[in-house]
This record gives structure tokens, sequence and C-alpha cells, in this order.
């Protein structure tokens, strides 16, 4: 069994060559003020959370449990394709929801909103679908490399740079999603 020391020197959580961008302590901070905003708003409205895996997944369960009503949640899977690092807008759903939701009221949870086109593709995808209301709320919002600029995210966690972060649900060739804070890989060569 690794010595306290030895698991201290592979730390995940004080890596060298993470910059936190928001501690744990602020996105919980932030978590719970968007949940009092929903709850306030979906009072008597039968509301599902539609989790977008994998990046959200932290997000989503966090938000579920700020939200002081009777909901139901869900899931999607889907595929970006990527010209490089860069969404092309091609999606392909790789898991669809469970349950129908017609005539419900849905809020898609995304981890980020970079070029916004796999979210206006996925939100074509659902908006066929006799939903009540469809809204959108992300954790973060990259807006400078936006093409998609008509996009409206209702609910927004923080705005960030254009950078690319990782931890809490997001990832970097599938690390870091363990993280319990939002940070910046200083040196991707060493990630
Ligand atoms: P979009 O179609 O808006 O360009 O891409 C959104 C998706 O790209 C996100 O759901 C996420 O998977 C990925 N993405 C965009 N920016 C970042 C980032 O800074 N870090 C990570 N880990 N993923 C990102």
């Amino acid at each position: 069994m690794a010595s306290v020391t030895q698991q201290m020197e592979h730390s995940e959580f004080t890596n060298p060559n993470l910059e936190v961008l928001f501690s744990a302590d602020q996105i919980a901070a932030r978590v719970a003020e968007l949940g009092t905003e929903i709850s306030a708003q979906y009072v008597d409205k039968d509301l599902v959370l539609v989790g977008v895996l994998k990046g959200s997944s932290v997000f989503h369960a966090d938000l579920m449990r700020v939200i002081d009503l009777p909901i139901t949640i869900d899931f999607m899977a889907v595929s970006s394709y990527k010209d490089g690092t860069k969404s092309t807008g091609d999606v392909e759903i790789l898991k669809d929801l469970s349950n129908p939701i017609r005539d419900k009221h849905v809020i898609v949870v995304e981890d980020i909103v970079d070029t916004g086109l796999t979210l206006t593709r996925l939100l074509e995808i659902l908006g066929s679908r006799g939903a009540a209301s469809i809204r959108l709320a992300s954790l973060l919002d990259k807006p400078e490399p936006r093409i998609k600029k008509e996009l409206k995210i209702d609910y927004t966690g923080f705005v960030i740079p254009n950078k690319f972060v990782v931890g809490y649900g997001l990832d970097a060739a599938g690390r870091y999603r363990n993280l319990p804070f939002i940070g910046v890989v200083k040196d991707p060569s060493k990630a």
C-alpha cells in the first residue's frame, strides 16, 4: 500500500502542472445560485434535467441536488466530430434519452459551450420532439470562439477566457474529469 508521502507526491489534486481557475468552493457556491434560480422558475412544471455525457456528469449531479423541486433526470451521449481541436457541428447520437420529452420542460445541462456547434445541433434534434420548453444550462461559457452567436445560454456558471480547461467533469484525453476544481493545464506536453 502506498504511504501517505507517496500518495502526496502522486496527487492529481495538487498536480503542479494545473493552475486552479475555480475552486471547489467557488463552483459549489455558483451551482447553488443556479439551483435557487431554477427552483423559483419551475414551480409546478414537469422538469427533466438532461445531462450530456460525459463532460456534464459532475455538474449535472451537483445541480440536481440544489433544485428543490420534484424533477426527473435523463442523459444523452453525443460525439461531436472535430477538425483538429474544433467542433465541426456534425453530431452523432451515441445514447439517446431513455424517456420521451413530449409536453415536458427540459433543461439541457452542458459542461462548456465553445463554438456552440454541438449544442446548436443537439437542440435542433431535441426541438422536434414536442417538449413544452427547452432551456440550456452550461457550467462554463467560452464566448470568444463562438460561431453560433445566436445560441442562448439560459443558466451560465462562469464565463471564461479562451483557454483549454479541465476538471469537474471536463477532460483532456479522458483524464482529469475527477478533479474537484476547474483548472488550466499549464504545459500540455506534460499533461
Ligand atoms: P463546441 O461544439 O461548443 O465547440 O464544443 C463543446 C464541447 O467541446 C464541450 O462539450 C467539450 O466536450 C469540448 N470542449 C470545448 N472547450 C473545452 C475545454 O476548454 N476543455 C475541455 N476539456 N473540453 C472542451
